[in-house]
């Protein structure tokens, strides 16, 4: 029998709940980790971005850890940690593939958007190989003595005589039970405490409806070299486009990829549930080479690509989107990944998890124990999804305007602006900041959001906006995102091409 006794049981041991756990060390708590699987393990969630990077800093500077530090830039990470799988992210760049037809270069970059993160690579973002980094910071966890209990089944959480929480499970054969006076759930998907406390999943609240089928692939050639043989004007570029969160636009879905340094690439289809529902009858390899067969590009950047051991399949997914009612509860709360998901699209996963944590362990280490507790971990529950509500936003205009690209990198600007502003504000504040993820809580740049929506709506149900007309809206989303533009976005003499976009680093 395995008996555990401690403040505040954490489920699920992503970078999430090991990153929770250190930190409820660090407040003076006593944490157990708890996850149903064993590291190594393959995970999805990759590719960072700079406000993840800044949330991360700042979180290993406020708990000292500085063993996580070297985790928030490209350079520091590869001196510090060169066996812990990374790839390089110099920023986002997008591509609009036309069905059936080779990618054709435009001489304008009219079917091209690279925004740039990161000023150099030494500061530059990463691509999170999860498997590595999880598996790092678990055994963080181990190495501060703390508890972790792996390969750990739990049963439905039971309240014990003196109002705590007793989890009885199982250890392989060994019988387990954790007594705790508080739960966070960061099992994600797996949604551990929605799933026992039978808690409601309002997905029907959520705009953006898409699913995913994605794998880690070896052998995919560069997309820079792909658009070199193409006549791509890749000198233009203001980073090469593969060390990029790189989205291939296609009808009704796109496609990720993100490359690590050891040769393997995470790549993946998002595909627009309404307009290609889930097909029981095609297998997951068939819908891939579906796909590739109608993008000729993208087929050929395929051609000598094998799915890598791990994970070894295609995986597949339903409908990605979660929007859980209640995210605290008597005694619990949900991080933001188990509290709810949009999409990919814009890399939000990571760094709106990692403001979770911060939000919520501010709330433990100032609050435990005392009469504020509930109330703000009701400011917790209200601050996640009013984020959640935002990023669905953003991301379900980009999707409604996939088929017309200007309109798409048009719309794309409110997530830059958002992105850039947050960065600002938050380096500008240090210690005192705590605005919401994406600058949520600004009334202005919401109605911003809720305007520009409005204009796109009427230019979808056109066949095809006028040339005209698109360039209105691009100019009117240029005048509507002023305030919140610190970084010269929607400028048309950059020809889709920006350069640095970033509010910098807190160590440059
Ligand atoms: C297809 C896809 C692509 C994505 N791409 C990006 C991206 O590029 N960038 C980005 O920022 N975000 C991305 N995300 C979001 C990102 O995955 C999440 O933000 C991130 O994984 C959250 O980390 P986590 O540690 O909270 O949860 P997870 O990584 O989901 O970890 C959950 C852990 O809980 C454990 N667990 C599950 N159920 C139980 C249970 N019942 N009992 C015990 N343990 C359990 C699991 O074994 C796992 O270890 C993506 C998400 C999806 C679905």
């Amino acid at each position: 029998m395995i008996e555990v006794a401690a403040d505040i049981a954490i489920l699920g041991s992503g970078f999430a709940g090991s990153l929770t756990t250190l930190i409820v060390d660090r407040i003076g708590l006593t944490p157990v980790l708890i996850d149903r699987a064993r590291h190594p393990r393959f995970a999805i969630g990759e590719s960072s971005t700079p406000i993840a990077n800044l949330v991360l800093e700042d979180l290993a500077r406020r708990y000292q850890l500085p063993r996580l530090l070297p985790l928030t830039a490209y350079g520091s990470w590869q001196a510090t940690y060169p066996s812990v799988g990374c790839g390089l992210k110099r920023g986002f760049s997008f591509f609009k593939h036309e069905v059936g037809q080779t990618f054709v270069p435009d001489a304008a970059h009219a079917n091209e958007l690279l925004v740039t993160a990161s000023s150099d690579d030494e500061h530059s973002d990463t691509q999170w190989l999860r498997s590595d980094v999880d598996r790092f910071l678990v055994r963080e966890v181990e190495r501060a003595g703390l508890r972790v209990l792996d390969e750990t089944d739990i049963a439905a959480p039971e309240v014990g005589d003196t109002g705590g929480w007793i989890l009885r499970g199982h250890r392989g054969a060994t019988p387990v039970s954790v007594t705790a006076r508080f739960l966070i759930d960061a099992t994600g998907a797996g949604g551990f405490l929605p799933r026992s406390l039978g808690l409601t999943d309002d997905v029907s609240s959520v705009r953006t409806r898409s699913r995913a089928l994605y794998s880690h692939f070896v052998g995919v050639e560069p997309w820079h070299d792909q658009l070199t043989a193409l006549g791509g004007r890749v000198a233009d570029h203001p980073f090469r486009c593969d060390d990029a969160a790189q989205h291939h636009v296609l009808d009704g879905a796109w496609l990720w990829m993100l490359r690590f340094n050891n040769g393997v690439t995470s790549a993946g289809l998002t595909i627009d549930d309404r307009r290609h529902p889930y097909d029981p009858s095609v297998t997951s390899d068939q819908e891939w080479n579906g796909w590739l067969d109608r993008y000729p590009s993208l087929a050929s950047q395929f051609r000598h690509a094998t799915v890598a051991s791990t994970p070894g399949t295609l995986r597949r997914t339903g409908r990605l989107q979660r929007h859980v009612t209640d995210i605290v509860g008597r005694q619990w709360a949900l991080l933001p990944h188990t509290a709810g998901f949009v999409d990919p699209l814009l890399s939000t996963g990571i760094a709106h998890t990692l403001c979770g944590i911060e939000r919520l362990m501010h709330v433990v280490a100032h609050c435990w124990g005392d009469k504020n507790f509930e109330s703000e971990l009701k400011r917790y529950e209200a601050a996640v999804r009013t984020e959640l509500t935002l990023v669905d936003e953003l991301v379900s205009g980009c999707y409604d305007s996939f088929g017309r690209f200007g309109l798409l990198t048009a719309y794309s600007m409110l997530y830059f602006a958002a992105a850039t502003s947050y960065e600002r504000r938050r380096l500008a504040d240090n210690d005192a900041f705590h605005g919401l993820f994406l600058c949520a809580d600004d009334g202005a740049f919401r109605q911003v959001v809720r305007d520009v929506r409005a204009q796109l709506a009427p230019l979808l149900d056109e066949h095809a906006p006028s040339p005209t007309q698109i360039t209105d809206f691009e100019r009117m989303v240029e005048r509507s995102i002023a305030p919140f533009n610190h970084v010269g976005l929607c400028d048309a003499n950059a020809g889709n091409m920006y350069r640095y976009t970033g509010a910098g680093r807190r160590r440059d």
